[in-house]
């Protein structure tokens, strides 16, 4: 065949239905697409708005496969782990994920792509793919310093060796020295044997996959993107940000959410604010906190007394503090409740901190806008996130966590007095050491953007990755 199309790449991505795996592939969809690749998004009905929306004007195709939520127990309409009500419902949802194996497969016997991408949340896709002989890159939405932490607590077990009494630990055979609270580590065999389940067979697919396709850049992390290649062995190719794919402010107000208006009043509000003077304060999609906790927050934040932008997506009221809103509103507060257009945020000019939960495409986005943090994880990878950040980056002021609770379980409270005097060293002081962090989160975010222009490493490494499968394809016609 020697139509255009014969040679034209097709790739098919698979996208994991949560904000923090969906959105960061449907960047790498548009990066794809944009290098002239013919890209096809697998979703399901009810995220296909969303989907829509984050791919903007791009002309990737969107396809629908039906999502079996009656038939694992869960709510009309409940297609994403953002919409699942309950933690208790989170393995039905991962039931229901895996049912998508009937359908995935037939539409990918008829499309037949040249390769697929997939999450590791979906670790089946590779097996229906290698069936059709079609090679899988394998997405973690992780960085490359999580991954290599994740490999030496697997393979040297340091806990194991590790007296009772001992809080902490360092973790073995890594480029820097980072200690670890005992208490920050996930015992998934105990909290969710399901997920473990699902995560032993990633480690499978990783090893047997065409590769990996990471959300980070080179600068970032070089001594990491080193360590996973040449310790742990496998093929990666480093892509990212890939959120800085959203350049205008169009694309930036519609990922994640097209029905929402709230970015112009959002932006509206941030017009009003000095250059970096306002504090963004949003804990991702998946965290969760108590009353009692939003509570302490909101006194915090009031007491820092410097303009924020505050995330709640909790429905939960009975948390505010007596005349909270009316005080807020006059000492230049404000507070989004939902979904807020977190890069539009990120990337105005008047915001100068962020205090995150270290989710790792929060941990990008915010070091993309050459910004510090104020570090406070609550699960998974986002421990290791945050020394990351604080420890080898020194752009992060540590709100001070010290172990990880499983999602809805009362957590260590954090106090009032504690945030305030975080959001105070994050923005007005530090004296050196915070000007020093400003400057260094400043000179990260150079480094971000030049890495995604013509020439960067991850522009390059992007167009290693097309060559190879270009190759591949080539070899196989
Ligand atoms: N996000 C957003 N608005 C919100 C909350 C989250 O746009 O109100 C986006 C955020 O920009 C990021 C993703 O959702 O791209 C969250 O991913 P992350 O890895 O930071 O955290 P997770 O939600 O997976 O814990």
């Amino acid at each position: 065949m020697a139509t255009q199309e014969a040679h034209t790449l097709r790739v098919v991505f698979f996208p994991f239905m949560a904000p923090g795996h969906m959105l960061p592939m449907l960047d790498m969809a548009k990066l794809f697409s944009a290098r002239g690749v013919n890209c096809t998004v697998l979703t399901t009905p009810a995220n296909a708005a969303s989907v829509r929306s984050s791919l903007s004007r791009d002309s990737v195709e969107v396809l629908l496969v039906p999502f079996p939520f009656a038939a694992a127990g869960l709510p009309d309409g409940c297609e994403n782990l953002y919409s699942v009500p309950s933690p208790e419902l989170e393995p039905n949802f991962f039931r229901a994920t895996g049912m998508l194996r009937e359908p995935f497969s037939q539409l990918l016997s008829e499309l037949l792509p040249d390769c697929v991408v997939t999450d590791m949340f979906l670790p089946w896709a590779y097996h229906v793919s290698a069936e059709l002989d079609i090679p899988v890159l394998l997405f973690y939405g992780l960085g490359f310093f999580s991954l290599c932490l994740y490999d030496s607590i697997a393979r040297h077990d340091p806990l194991k060796s590790l007296p009772e009494e001992a809080e902490s630990f360092v973790v073995p055979g890594l480029p820097h020295k980072i200690e670890m609270f005992k208490s920050q580590i996930e015992n998934l065999a105990e909290v969710r044997p399901d997920l473990l389940d699902i995560i032993i067979q990633a480690k499978e697919v990783e090893a047997r996959c065409y590769g990996l396709v990471m959300n980070t850049f080179y600068q970032l992390e070089p001594e990491y993107v080193k360590h996973y290649t040449e310790v742990v062995g496998r093929r990666a190719w480093h892509l990212g940000p890939v959120s800085l794919c959203n350049s205008d402010m169009g694309e930036k107000a519609a990922r994640g959410n097209g029905v929402s208006n709230e970015h112009q009043n959002v932006l509206n509000w941030l017009e009003s604010k000095s250059p970096g003077s306002v504090v963004y304060v949003c804990f991702g999609s998946g965290c969760h906190f108590s009353t009692a906790q939003l509570y302490e927050i909101a006194l915090g934040l009031e007491a820092a007394e410097c303009p924020f932008v505050w995330v709640v997506r909790q429905d939960e009221e009975g948390w505010m503090p007596e005349g909270y809103d009316e005080r807020i509103q006059g000492k230049g507060g404000l507070i989004v409740r939902g979904w807020a257009p977190q890069i539009l945020i990120l990337n105005h000019e008047a915001v100068g901190g962020f205090v995150t939960h270290c989710g790792w495409n929060s941990t990008l986005e915010g070091v993309s806008a050459g910004l510090p943090f104020v570090t406070w994880p609550q699960f998974a990878d986002q421990f290791f996130n945050e020394r990351l950040i604080v420890d080898v980056l020194k752009i992060g002021v540590e709100i001070g966590v010290k172990s990880l609770v499983a999602k809805h379980k009362e957590k260590e409270l954090v106090k009032a007095a504690k945030i305030e005097a975080a959001i105070r060293k994050l923005i007005g002081g530090g004296g050196e050491d915070g000007e020093a962090r400003k400057r260094r989160a400043e000179e990260l975010g150079t480094m971000a953007r030049k890495a995604v222009e013509d020439g960067g490493s991850s522009c390059v490494d992007m167009d290693n990755l097309i060559h190879d499968l270009e190759d591949r394809r080539t070899t196989k016609l």
